[in-house]
C-alpha cells in the first residue's frame, strides 16, 4: 500500500480495504487468482483471512493518503509532466460482492474528491461493476480509468463484453498472467483503449505457467490494428523471455541483455520496450477542464 509503487504501469496503490476471494474459472480453467500475490501479503501480514471472510477496511489516516497526493498534483505535474496515477486496489476488489457497499460508496465519494489523481480501478468481476457504480457515474469520470484481468481469449471474450459496455474514460485490459492467446481484441464492436500484457512472476519454479512471446506480439499487433496502446510489462520469468524461448540464450546471457530493470524476467520484445499509454481522458480533470500540457494522439511513449 504504497505511495510509490513498484508496478510500472502506476504511481501509487491505494487499498480501501484488503481481503477477497479468488475467482474461478469455468470448467476449471487456469485463473489469474490461482497464485494470487496478495493472498501470500495476507498470510506473511496476519492482517485478514483470505477468502469467504470479513473484508478489513484500511484505517482513517490511510484513507487521508490520496487527499494529500491530491494536494500536492501541481508539485507530481512538474516533476513528471502529467498527472500521478493511483491503482486501486492491489489486496482487494473494488468490486467485490462481499465488501460493504457504504466503504465502496466513500471510495467512489472520495475518487470524487481527488479529482487530480487518475484513478486506476482493476477487477476479476466486470459482470458487478454497472450495479456498483455510483448513480451520478454519468458517462465515466474523467478520473476514473475501469479495466479487467483476462488471461486468455476466452476469459477477454467473457469479461471484456463486460467491461466494454460501461461507460468509462478508459477502458483497459490486464493480459496477466497472459496463460494463453488473447486473440482479437473487438467485442461487438468495441475494443480497449490500452492493454497490459504480462508474465506471471513471484511463483516457484515447479508452478511456472509460461507467456509464450508470440501471444504478446499477437496481442500488440491487436492492439494497433484497433489504436489501443500495448504495455509489456514484464515477462515474469526468465524461461518467458524471448531471448531464451526464441533465440535459444542461456538466462544468464538473456539477463545481460534484457535485465531484470526492465521488468521481472526482463521486458524487450523485438529489440525494444513496450510501455505506452492511452491519452484522452488523462489529459483532463474531473471538472472537464483540459490540462495544460495535454498530449494530442493516442498513446505516448512511457520514456
Ligand atoms: S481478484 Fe485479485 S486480489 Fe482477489 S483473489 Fe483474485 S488475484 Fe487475488
Amino acid at each position: 500500500m504504497a505511495a510509490q509503487s513498484k508496478i510500472e504501469w502506476t504511481d501509487s496503490t491505494f487499498n480501501p480495504w484488503v481481503g477477497c476471494t479468488k475467482v474461478a474459472r469455468p470448467g476449471g480453467a487456469a485463473s489469474a487468482c490461482d497464485f494470487c500475490y496478495a493472498e501470500g501479503w495476507a498470510k506473511r501480514s496476519g492482517q485478514v483471512k483470505w477468502g469467504n471472510n470479513p473484508r478489513r477496511r484500511t484505517t482513517d489516516a490511510y484513507w487521508k493518503k490520496p487527499l494529500s497526493w491530491n494536494a500536492q498534483a501541481q508539485d507530481f505535474q512538474r516533476v513528471h509532466g502529467r498527472r500521478q496515477r493511483v491503482f486501486c486496489a492491489s489486496l482487494a476488489d473494488v468490486f467485490d460482492n462481499q465488501a460493504d457497499p457504504h466503504w465502496r460508496a466513500d471510495l467512489f465519494a472520495l475518487i470524487r474528491q481527488c479529482d487530480q489523481l487518475d484513478w486506476q480501478l482493476l477487477t476479476k468481476r466486470p459482470q458487478n461493476i454497472r450495479k456498483m457504480l455510483p448513480g451520478d457515474w454519468g458517462e465515466g469520470y474523467a478520473n476514473v480509468w475501469l479495466g479487467t484481468t483476462t488471461e486468455d481469449g476466452r476469459a477477454y471474450r467473457q469479461r471484456a463484453a463486460h467491461l466494454l459496455k460501461l461507460p468509462a474514460q478508459v477502458h483497459f485490459i490486464s493480459y496477466e498472467p497472459a496463460l494463453g492467446p488473447i486473440g482479437g481484441l473487438e467485442v461487438d464492436g468495441r475494443a480497449p483503449d490500452w492493454v497490459i500484457i504480462g508474465g506471471e512472476s513471484g511463483v516457484r519454479a515447479d508452478r511456472i505457467r509460461h507467456t509464450h512471446p508470440q501471444w504478446a506480439r499477437d496481442a500488440i499487433a491487436e492492439c494497433r490494428r484497433v489504436g489501443a496502446a500495448p504495455f509489456l510489462k514484464q515477462w515474469g520469468n526468465y524461461e518467458n523471455n524471448p531471448f531464451v524461448v526464441e533465440q535459444g540464450l542461456s538466462i544468464e546471457d538473456a539477463k545481460r541483455l534484457d535485465p531484470p530493470g526492465n521488468g521481472k524476467g526482463g521486458g524487450i520484445l523485438d529489440g525494444r520496450l513496450w510501455r505506452e499509454f492511452p491519452v484522452g481522458a488523462p489529459v483532463v480533470n474531473a471538472k472537464g477542464r483540459r490540462a495544460k500540457n495535454a498530449v494530442e494522439g493516442r498513446t505516448v511513449p512511457a520514456w
